[in-house]
């Protein structure tokens, strides 16, 4: 008997995610961030409150203490992504082979790197700033949920050992993986231990409190209209005022599928997830205690994570793509997509059909020609900028940041001199066929991936347009 009927389910859209509201709860109104009214001036405004921006002016204000930063938000920081995604905080060993391709192996091999510090040191971060967001390091488990499918991860593992670095991905046979979560539908997984969970939205309100006590002028409720570049600066403009600055950074993830410069290289995609009611002693008889994050491989992958009062935060990148560059209602209130994630959440976990939803929202991710951030700088680098974090931004935007301050800071910082930055995205094609097109491509991948979970093969014509974005040099799939 399952708990709750479709129309019973939580409505998307209509509050702030759960993780908000619990950081939003236990916050002291002491620190304020109003909106902008009139003109200031700083060295540098970074327009967005969500983590690439806060990391971005807390290591500016590291590496270069005297600049006057102003960081401006439409909502609130932490209001988009950041405060409301899975929590999934690791780095890119999963897709070591990848870079080690795009870039040539040992420059690949630096970028992962230097991207799987993220996760120490954001733990690290959290203890010095006495920031409590539920920092957990104990690893991310991708599983094979599809019956009949042996060996979905290829020769990856090989593939590290001959990178160099053995052990950042470990083969879990299916008992190991029953031993960490007894689901049924799991099979074989490969497990990331450089990995961690965190309660997104205290992080991202962390951030803005320690940026707030170290002197950064933080206005929400500001949103930024255009930024123009001037001789020695920019001037960027919001409904009420203007902040003139040497240098603006963008930290606006999937809204710059919207911005000029950026609309054609970036496409912006629905993500939702659920929270279950309070079930501890089911997460017990599963065994699942360990707190480590686990998702599937399917191509709308599902991933899912435990809380602290025992629930489950299931998500799933089951939304739509979103049309010319628009962040609207599709993001948000997709009442279909909350329904396909619960469908999803029953099919991995049906011995917890009766569990009550309480909670559903989403949001909306950025996704690239390679899934891969665009870092980089623009207007004779009077413009910095990064987005492009495909759902995986929760470490990488910290490495984003980083880069970001140290180009900005100069010093010589070697994080700097990583290849991701200023490596331009290919285009995406112009709408309305790069709309079409992803609704195709899309439809195509959730039918193989229904087929797989069926144990059986799809379609010819299915599986051609599921290849098309590979044959057309996009990566489409994680
Ligand atoms: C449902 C969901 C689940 C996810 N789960 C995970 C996960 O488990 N692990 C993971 O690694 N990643 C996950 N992600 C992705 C992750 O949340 C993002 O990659 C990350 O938060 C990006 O941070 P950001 O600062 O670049 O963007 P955001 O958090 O989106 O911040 C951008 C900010 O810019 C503001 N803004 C936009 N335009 C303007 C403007 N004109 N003026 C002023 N402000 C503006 C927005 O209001 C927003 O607050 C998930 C995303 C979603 C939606």
């Amino acid at each position: 008997m399952t708990a709750q009927a479709p129309h019973e389910l939580p409505i998307p859209g209509q509050r702030r995610a759960w993780w908000l509201r619990e950081a939003l709860a236990g916050e002291q109104p002491t620190l304020l961030a109003p909106s902008l009214f009139g003109e200031e001036k700083a060295d540098v405004a970074i327009v967005g409150g969500g983590y690439t921006g806060m990391w971005t002016a807390y290591f500016l204000g590291e590496m270069a203490p005297q600049t006057r930063i102003v960081l401006l938000e439409a909502d609130i920081c932490g209001g988009g992504p950041s405060g409301r995604n899975g929590g999934f905080l690791h780095g890119w060993w999963e897709y070591l082979p990848y870079l080690a391709e795009r870039y040539g192996p040992a420059d690949g091999l630096r970028v992962a790197q230097a991207c799987d510090e993220v996760v120490d040191g954001v733990g690290e971060w959290c203890r010095r700033h006495a920031v409590d967001a539920w920092f957990t390091p104990s690893g991310y488990l991708r599983v094979n949920a599809f019956p009949g499918l042996a060996n979905d991860w290829g020769d990856t593992i090989g593939e590290m050992d001959r990178l160099g670095v053995p052990g950042q991905l470990v083969h879990m046979d299916r008992q190991a993986v029953q031993e960490t979560c007894a689901s049924p539908a799991f099979g074989e997984g490969l497990f990331m231990p450089s990995a961690a969970t965190v309660q997104p939205a205290l992080l991202a309100r962390g951030l803005r409190r320690v940026l707030l006590e170290r002197g950064v002028r933080i206005h929400e409720g500001t949103g930024v209209e255009g930024i123009e570049s001037r001789p020695g600066g920019v001037c960027l403009t919001t409904a009420r005022g203007s902040v003139r600055a040497e240098r603006a950074v963008l930290a606006v993830n999937a809204w710059a599928a919207g911005w000029p410069g950026f609309r054609t290289r970036v496409l912006a995609w629905g993500s939702y997830m659920v929270l279950t009611e309070p079930i501890p002693d089911r997460l017990a008889e599963l065994g699942w205690t360990g707190g480590e994050a686990i998702a599937d491989s399917r191509f709308t992958i599902s991933y899912f994570r435990t809380t602290r009062d025992g629930r489950i935060a299931f998500g799933a990148g089951v939304g739509a793509a979103g049309f010319d560059g628009r962040i609207g209602p599709v993001f948000t209130h997709d009442r279909q997509a909350i329904e396909r994630v619960v469908a999803n959440f029953r099919h991995l976990f049906p011995m917890l059909s009766d569990v009550r939803i309480d909670d559903a929202w989403g949001g909306p991710i950025d996704i690239t020609a390679d899934r891969f951030p665009e870092i980089g700088s623009r207007d004779g680098g009077r413009v910095l900028y990064a987005h492009g974090f495909a759902g995986n931004g929760v470490g990488p935007a910290r490495l984003a940041g980083r880069i970001l301050a140290a180009r900005i800071a100069g010093g010589g910082d070697p994080i700097a001199s990583l290849p991701l930055f200023g490596k331009r995205q290919r285009f995406l094609p112009p709408e309305p066929f790069r709309y079409l097109g992803a609704r195709a491509i899309r439809e195509a991948l959730i039918s193989q991936d229904d087929a797989l979970d069926a144990g059986r093969r799809s379609g010819l014509l299915t599986r051609l347009v599921a290849l098309a974005p590979s044959l057309l040099g996009y990566r489409f799939k994680h």
